[in-house]
Parts: C-alpha cells; structure tokens; sequence
C-alpha cells in the first residue's frame, strides 16, 4: 500500500512542478517521506496542503490535463490514507475510477438562431478523466514500467489525435471554437442570446441534458 501510495504522492510532486508550484512539489515529496515513519504523521501533513486560503483549494489549473489529474490524484491519495486508517482493502473502494464514462460536455447554444459552440477545452476534457482513471487503475493493478507521470506525459502529447477523433462525434453544423464565448455575442448571428447547457455522449451522438 506504501508503495502506491508514493508512486501516486511522486506524480503529484511531479504535476506540482509541471504547473510552477515548487512549494507544493516539495511539500508532497515531504508526505511520502514522512510515510517511512508513520502514517498518520503524513496522512496530516498531506491534509494541511488543503485547509483554507492560500492552500492547493485555491489553485488554479488552466490545461485541462493537470487540472483532471490534479482532481483524480487527489481522489485517490484520500482513499488511500483512508483505507489505510481503517484498515480496508483500497480495491473495493474503486468506484469512480472503474465505472467512469464521458462526461458531459458543455455547449453555448444560441436560443435566437440554434447555433451551437463547443470549445477544444470542454470537448477534450470530456474524455480526459477516462483516460486519467484507466491510468490510475493500471497503477494500483499493476507494476507499469513507466511512472505514472510518465505516462500521464505520453497521453497528454496525444491530446491532438484525441481530439479530432472527439471531433468526428460532433454534428457537422456545430461549431468548434478555440476560446470561450462567454458574455459575447452569437458569432452567427450577433445576438446576445448565448446560453449553456450540458450535454450527454450516448456512444452515437449528443443530446441535451434536461
Ligand atoms: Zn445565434
């Protein structure tokens, strides 16, 4: 359990870096020494990083990778050192990592003309926890080669393929746009009738959620 519980505290350092935030890097990397003594000791540190302003709750993630991974690790970490605590089997506490699906997208859908728009962001990021999660069950069912990190890094540079694969899934009058629009203007009709609801991927195509 000490094992993968390192392996997931090292990716975390690593993302830490990744994203410029050295004093957290440092900081989780002071958690996984702390786990060769006790773990309560490091199971409190690690909670510290959270409590109140100026902590990791008040990070912000623009890339949509480090900001799922940042979600998904920090998921897994807490069933970890709670499993820990009470003494339970990590593997039947796996839920949200087994049963995951795509999540909903987010689309702006114009109420005066029916255009609709989805950003490259919330369309990538709609597969990203599935990929993220196949990731983490791998690590905690086996012993990958690669560090976690590592291939976290490789599905990542893969973000372009993944996206035009997600793409094809879109109806062709849609528009895919590279930045958000909100508070602007309808690009096809210039009203200020943008609004957002989500959507659900059923395997075929999108429908609105009610
Ligand atoms: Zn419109």
């Amino acid at each position: 359990m000490e094992t993968k519980l390192k392996s997931f505290l090292s990716a975390f350092s690593s993302l830490m870096d990744y994203e410029n935030h050295s004093v957290w890097s440092h900081w989780m990397n002071n958690v996984s020494d702390l786990l060769d003594s006790d773990l309560p000791s490091a199971y409190d540190r690690y909670t510290q990083a959270y409590g109140g302003a100026g902590t990791l709750n008040d990070i912000h993630f623009s890339d949509p990778w480090s900001l799922t991974l940042f979600w998904r690790l920090r998921s897994i970490l807490t069933i970890y050192f709670q499993c820990a605590e009470m003494n339970k089997e990590v593997t039947t506490q796996l839920g949200e990592f087994e049963n995951s699906r795509p999540e909903d997208l987010k689309v702006h859908c114009c109420s005066s003309c029916g255009a609709r728009f989805v950003t490259q962001r919330d369309l990538i990021l709609t597969e990203i926890p599935n990929k993220i999660n196949t990731l983490i069950l791998e690590e905690i069912h086996s012993t990958p080669m690669k560090m976690l990190w590592e291939r976290f890094s490789l599905a990542r540079k893969e973000s372009v393929t993944l996206l035009d694969q997600l793409s094809k899934t879109i109806d062709k009058d849609w528009f895919i746009v590279k930045s958000d629009p909100y508070f602007r203007p309808c690009e096809s009709c210039q009203q200020n009738t943008l609004k957002l609801q989500h959507f659900k991927y059923d395997g075929q195509s999108w429908s609105m959620l009610s």
